[in-house]
C-alpha cells in the first residue's frame, strides 16, 4: 500500500486550550479550531508549520476517552503518527493481509470530516499509527 502523506503527529494533552497556546506561541505555529469528536472521546486542535505534517494536540473528551487512560499510563507526550493514504477501506485490506490489525474494525470519524483508523501498534514497533483518508471535497479543493 502507499502512504500518500505523512499527515501529523498526535500529542496527548492535559489542557487543550493552555497547550495550544503555547505551541503555538513558541514556534509561531497557525492553528485551527478545537473540535470535539464525541463518539471517539477526543478533543483536537491542529499547529501548523510551513511545510511537513502538522502537529494535532489531542485531549480527552467524557470519562470513557482512551487519551485519559493514556494520559494515566504514560504522561503527556506523543501519542502517535497520521499517515494519510487515498482509499483507507482498501489500505485495510492490505494490511490485514500483511498480518497487521486494528483497534477497530470499522473507520472512525476523524477531524475534519475525514475518517481514520488506528492500526495495532504491536506490529510496529510500539508505534500507534493512525491512517486517514480525506473527506473528498476537502482533497478536491486542494488539487484546484
Ligand atoms: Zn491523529
Amino acid at each position: 500500500m502507499t502512504i500518500k502523506k505523512f499527515d501529523h503527529i498526535g500529542i496527548a494533552v492535559e489542557e487543550l486550550e493552555l497547550s495550544l497556546k503555547k505551541w503555538a506561541k513558541v514556534f509561531n505555529f497557525n492553528f485551527s479550531e478545537i473540535e470535539i469528536l464525541p463518539s471517539r472521546g477526543v478533543r483536537v486542535a491542529y499547529l501548523f508549520p510551513e511545510e511537513g505534517p502538522a502537529i494535532e494536540l489531542i485531549s480527552p473528551f467524557g470519562e470513557d476517552s482512551p487519551v485519559r487512560k493514556f494520559l494515566a499510563n504514560r504522561g503527556e507526550g506523543i501519542h502517535h503518527l497520521c499517515f494519510q493514504v487515498k482509499d483507507l477501506k482498501k489500505a485495510m485490506v492490505e494490511l490485514k493481509e500483511q498480518g497487521l490489525s486494528f483497534l477497530t474494525d470499522c473507520p472512525l470519524p476523524g477531524a475534519g470530516g475525514s475518517q481514520i483508523v488506528f492500526v495495532h501498534p504491536k506490529v510496529l514497533n510500539g508505534v500507534l499509527i493512525e491512517l486517514k483518508e480525506k473527506k473528498e471535497e476537502e482533497e478536491k479543493g486542494e488539487e484546484t
